[in-house]
Parts: structure tokens; C-alpha cells; sequence
């Protein structure tokens, strides 16, 4: 049936899902193309084992954007977010170690343990990293403007652009150029002296890229995750009841109840295009589906190379976009336990075990952990970020049991016998976490009913991101804002006619975050090509 449909979604990732949720509200008639049986790519809840359900990749939020949340009335489809007040560092040797709570007075007492002057600065930095991400905020809630443009609108969305920078003021200003180039250890270097808070501050700009924290450009990516706020309170992080795949389902209901269809288990080969326009798509077993245009939320790796392909595209483009940094460093092991896992028996109570807990003694570990990585080797001491969300979500596992997420850096894609490897290596690195995790809760072993090991392989292979990489794309700077994915195609357009893009490769990036969903889909319509 030719035209079907207005709008056929590759993909039904939470960005997919918003993208047809925005595009179907303004009475479009869309379809969403998911290849596995579950919605929500990265952002998905699979009860892997029985009664035990996993946020199998993403595990925390905060960054979606709270006018997608009113905007599409997700919270009457489902969005709900527990909030998560403490984040905490074990040390090993039984230390108290490092908690961070919501109540500013309890954190500077914990800092203070380890440095008076620390203590003291804590509250500025925050203020200051909190104050630029506001501000950055501006800049990921619009399409990115084209610098080489000299249409008017262009021009005037970089006046916007340049106005953000400018209120910063003359100190942020030069706080922000600091930001934009050093490293995030040496960015804390500025304001901090002890390692034990610097570690966990710095790996928040590493994640889901190839760097250490030690390599120039990591602190942007830090600011990233200064960005998030929940129920108008900022920066802070929570857990989505029944995990990350609430999100993408109250997306993906939001979508059916503007009239979109949604089918899963359905693999798109590529799409068609004729005469350089796309025209639909054309699934793995041969079927076609016309429409008037289509929209990918693959990663840009995927949506160039295999659902347009090489012969529909210029070779500048492909060397291009064949450049566009993937390289995934990062892998996943999900835990099901008979009982708590204990990080601190010398703490009273659980409450600060019910946030994130971050192993990352000092700046040198996740640097060390890095150097193994960069000859392609998994990092046998391992940085990992843990969650134990059936602490606050009884709803994730039998009564008195839990489901333990473990975030790993560094599993580099590029391991050095060759990725198709890493199936042979995946159970080796599951040890090496469980190992780690270990010398922190010295019964682990005994709690671990069901292990699930996801490495980057994994990521490629099931998931659909290229290379494993956990954005769609590394978030360096060279890789962001009009160059995401590429120059000249960073306003979720193709080289292709009425094919379109919408997913973290493109602008304002990974995470969930809903941006490259809704801004995609507001500009088709603003485009009013259908
Ligand atoms: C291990 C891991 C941990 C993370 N942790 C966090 C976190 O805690 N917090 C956070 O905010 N972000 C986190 N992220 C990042 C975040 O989850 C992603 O940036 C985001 O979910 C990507 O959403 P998306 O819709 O853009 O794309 P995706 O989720 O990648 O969606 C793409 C969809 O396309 C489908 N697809 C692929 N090929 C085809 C095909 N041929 N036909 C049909 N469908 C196809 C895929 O199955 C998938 O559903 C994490 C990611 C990973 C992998």
C-alpha cells in the first residue's frame, strides 16, 4: 500500500519512541520498526531470570527533559522516577569510606574526613557546575546551529548560542574554556586535593568514551553529567520504577495513544530509496513498507553505512562518517542475589547503599584501569558504578532477594585477539568485576544466585549499537553540537531526502534524555514535509 503511512521509525529506542509519540500527536500516522521483542534499546527492562528484572544496560536517570515529560504527559503513561540520595565510595581496608547525601551539611562532614579544604570548596563547585550546566542546558534543548551557514536563522540560533556564553560572565566564561579543554583530573586538580573525592568525581567523564581521565577533553563530559534534574530539583539522579524501561514504555504508550503502531520483532534491512529519496523501508525477509518519510533512530554507523549503504552515498561522506568515533569501552554485569550485598558492615543502616556505589578508590586506579584498555585488555581491577535498585524497588525481585547493576570501564571493543573474541572472554570478565566487588563485600560469592555478563560484544550484537558504544557515538568534543553526527548533516537530516535521524548519535547526544527524539520530530514538523 504506497503512503501508508506519514512516518515509518527505525528503532524503537526511548528516542524512537518519543519521536513517534511527538509526530503521531500532531496527527501523523506512524509506524515504529523494533528488531527485538522489547522496546526501549538501551533504556529496557527484561525480567532476565524469573522474578528478578533487570535494567539490563542504562540504570539511572536524569537527564530527560522535563518539558518532553509535560509535553507528551508521560507521567499519566507511566514515567515515574524514584529519587536517589546518596552516592556512595567504599574504600577498601574496611574504611568508613565516602558518602554523599542529598543534605549538604551531612557531605561536607564526610569530606571532611579527608580533607578540611575539600569540605570547604565542595559547595562552590557545585554551585559552579551546576550554574554552567544550567546554562549548557540552553544549548541541548535546540537543534544545534550550523556554523557555516549564513542563513539568517542560522545566524540568529548562534546569537543564542553566543548569548548563553556570555551570561556566563567573565569568570564562568574562562571556567568554561578550562572545562572545554583539560581533563577532568586535572580540572578537579583545581579545586580539590584528595584522591579518594576526586576518583568518583572524574570517571563521570569518561563514561562511554575511549579516554582516561587524564586525557584533555574529559571534563566537558563531566558538565554532562551535572545536567540532570528530576521534579525541578537539579543534578539530581533517580531509578525508573521497574527500571530504565518505564521510561521507554511510557514513551512508547504516549505513542499509542496518539495513534501510533508500534510492532516489535521486526528487522529493517535498509531503506528504499528512489531517485536519492527515501520512500520506506525494506525488511530483513524481503516485505516492504512505503512512507513518506522515515526516521532512524539506529546510531549513525548503522544508519549510513547499512540503511542507506555506501552506493547511495558520496565517498567523502562514508571516509566521513567511517570516522565518526564508536569504539565502545564499556560493559555490563547484572546480578541477582539471595540478600543484601553489604559495602560498608561499619556503617549503620542501608540508606547508603540506596544511590550509586562507585568503585574508584583514587584518580590512579581508573587511570591504571585505563592503561590495560588501551592495549586491548578488559581492566582485570576495574572502575564500576553499582546500583541495588530492589533496595527501593521491591517491585524488582522475590521478597528479600535483589538484583545488584554493574556499570563496568574499561571493556574495550577492540580487544586484542579481535571483538568476535569477546564471547570466549565474556564469563573471564565477568569474574574480574565479581572479583573486584569482592574486596569490598568479601560474601559476594555466596549471595550470587544468577550472573548475566554483557560485554560490548553483547552491546553490538543484541543491542544494535556499532562498536558497543553505550551513546551511539563517543561524546568528545569533536563529536558534539554541528558535528554530530557529522558536519553539515547535524539537524537530524541525511544526505538522503525524507530520511531522517533521531536517535543519541545525533545531537544533543547519548543518555536518556528523550532530546534527539523530540527535537528531530519538531523539526519535520516545522519542516512540513508531511
Ligand atoms: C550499558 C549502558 C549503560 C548506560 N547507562 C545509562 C544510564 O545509567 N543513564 C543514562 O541516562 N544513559 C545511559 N546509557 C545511555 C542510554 O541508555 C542511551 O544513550 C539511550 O538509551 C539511547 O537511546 P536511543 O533511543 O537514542 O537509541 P537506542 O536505545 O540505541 O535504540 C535503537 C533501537 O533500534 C533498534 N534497532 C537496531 N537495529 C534495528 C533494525 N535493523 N531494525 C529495527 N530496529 C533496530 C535497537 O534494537 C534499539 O531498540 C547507557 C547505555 C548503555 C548501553
Amino acid at each position: 500500500m504506497n503512503n501508508k503511512y506519514d512516518a515509518i521509525i527505525i528503532g524503537g529506542g526511548h528516542n524512537g519512541l518519543v519521536n513517534a509519540a511527538y509526530l503521531a500527536k500532531a496527527g501523523k500516522k506512524v509506524l515504529v520498526l523494533e528488531k527485538r521483542h522489547v522496546l526501549g534499546g538501551a533504556a529496557v527492562s527484561e525480567e532476565v531470570y524469573p522474578g528478578f528484572t533487570y535494567s539490563v544496560c542504562s540504570y539511572v536517570v536524569s537527564l530527560f527533559r522535563p518539558h518532553i515529560i509535560r509535553e507528551l504527559n508521560l507521567t499519566k503513561h507511566g514515567y515515574d522516577i524514584i529519587p536517589m540520595d546518596a552516592s556512595f565510595q567504599p574504600l577498601p581496608d574496611g574504611d568508613l569510606g565516602l558518602c554523599k547525601w542529598g543534605d549538604a551539611s551531612l557531605t561536607r562532614r564526610e569530606i571532611a574526613r579527608f580533607s578540611k579544604k575539600d569540605s570547604e570548596v565542595y559547595g562552590e563547585f557545585s554551585n559552579v557546575m551546576t550554574h554552567m550546566a544550567k546554562l549548557a542546558k540552553e544549548v541541548i534543548d535546540h537543534p544545534a546551529p550550523d556554523v557555516a551557514s549564513i542563513n539568517p536563522k542560522e545566524l540568529s540560533s548562534l546569537l543564542r548560542m553566543g548569548k548563553v556564553f556570555k551570561n556566563l560572565g567573565s569568570e564562568l566564561l574562562h571556567m568554561n574554556i578550562k572545562l572545554l579543554t583539560m581533563s577532568s583530573a586535572d580540572f578537579l586538580d583545581l579545586w580539590f586535593e584528595s584522591e579518594v573525592l576526586k576518583g568518583p568525581m572524574a570517571v563521570s567523564g569518561i563514561i562511554g568514551t575511549f579516554l582516561g581521565v587524564r586525557s584533555p577533553g574529559t571534563a566537558y563530559v563531566l558538565l554532562h553529567h551535572y545536567m540532570g534534574e528530576l521534579d525541578g530539583a537539579f543534578r539530581s539522579w533517580g531509578f525508573s520504577k521497574g527500571g530504565t524501561g518505564g521510561v521507554s514504555m511510557a514513551c512508547a504508550n504516549a505513542a499509542k495513544s496518539f495513534g501510533a503502531e508500534i510492532r516489535t520483532n521486526v528487522d529493517v534491512a535498509h531503506v528504499k530509496i528512489i531517485n536519492g529519496k527515501a520512500t520506506g523501508v525494506v525488511l530483513a525477509n524481503g516485505d516492504e513498507i512505503d512512507s513518506k518519510i522515515v526516521v532512524s533512530n539506529l546510531d549513525p554507523n548503522r544508519t549510513y553505512l547499512k540503511m542507506i549503504g555506501e552506493d547511495n552515498l558520496t565517498s567523502d561522506i562514508t571516509t566521513e562518517i567511517k570516522r565518526f568515533k564508536l569504539r565502545g569501552s564499556s560493559g555490563k554485569v547484572n546480578f541477582a542475589l539471595s540478600g543484601v550485598p553489604n559495602f560498608c558492615k561499619k556503617r549503620k543502616g542501608l540508606e547508603y547503599m540506596k544511590g550509586d556505589i562507585a568503585i574508584v578508590p583514587n584518580i590512579d586506579y581508573v587511570e591504571k584501569a585505563y592503561d590495560q584498555a588501551k592495549y586491548g585488555e578488559f581492566s582485570e581491577k576495574p572502575f564500576i558504578n553499582i546500583v541495588v535498585p530492589s533496595l527501593t524497588d521491591p517491585t524488582l525481585a522475590p521478597p528479600g532477594k535483589h538484583v545488584m547493576s554493574c556499570f563496568i570501564q574499561y571493556a574495550p571493543f577492540d580487544i586484542k585477539e579481535g571483538p568476535e573474541y569477546w564471547p570466549k572472554l565474556a564469563e573471564k570478565f565477568g569474574d574480574a568485576v565479581q572479583n573486584t566487588i569482592k574486596e569490598y563485600v568479601p560474601d559476594i560469592d555466596s549471595l550470587v544466585l544468577h550472573r548475566q555478563v554483557i560485554t560490548p560484544w553483547d552491546l553490538q550484537e543484541t543491542f544494535g549499537l556499532t562498536e558497543g558504544n553505550i551513546f551511539q557515538g563517543e561524546l568528545t568534543l569533536e563529536q558534539l553540537l554541528f558535528q554530530r553526527p557529522i558536519s553539515g548533516f547535524a539537524k537530524y537530516k541525511t544526505p538522503i531526502r525524507n530520511l531522517w535521524m533521531s536517535g543519541s548519535g545525533t545531537h544533543p547526544g547519548g543518555g536518556i534524555m528523550g532530546s534527539g527524539g523530540e527535537l528531530s520530530a519538531k523539526s519535520i514538523l516545522k519542516e512540513k514535509v508531511i
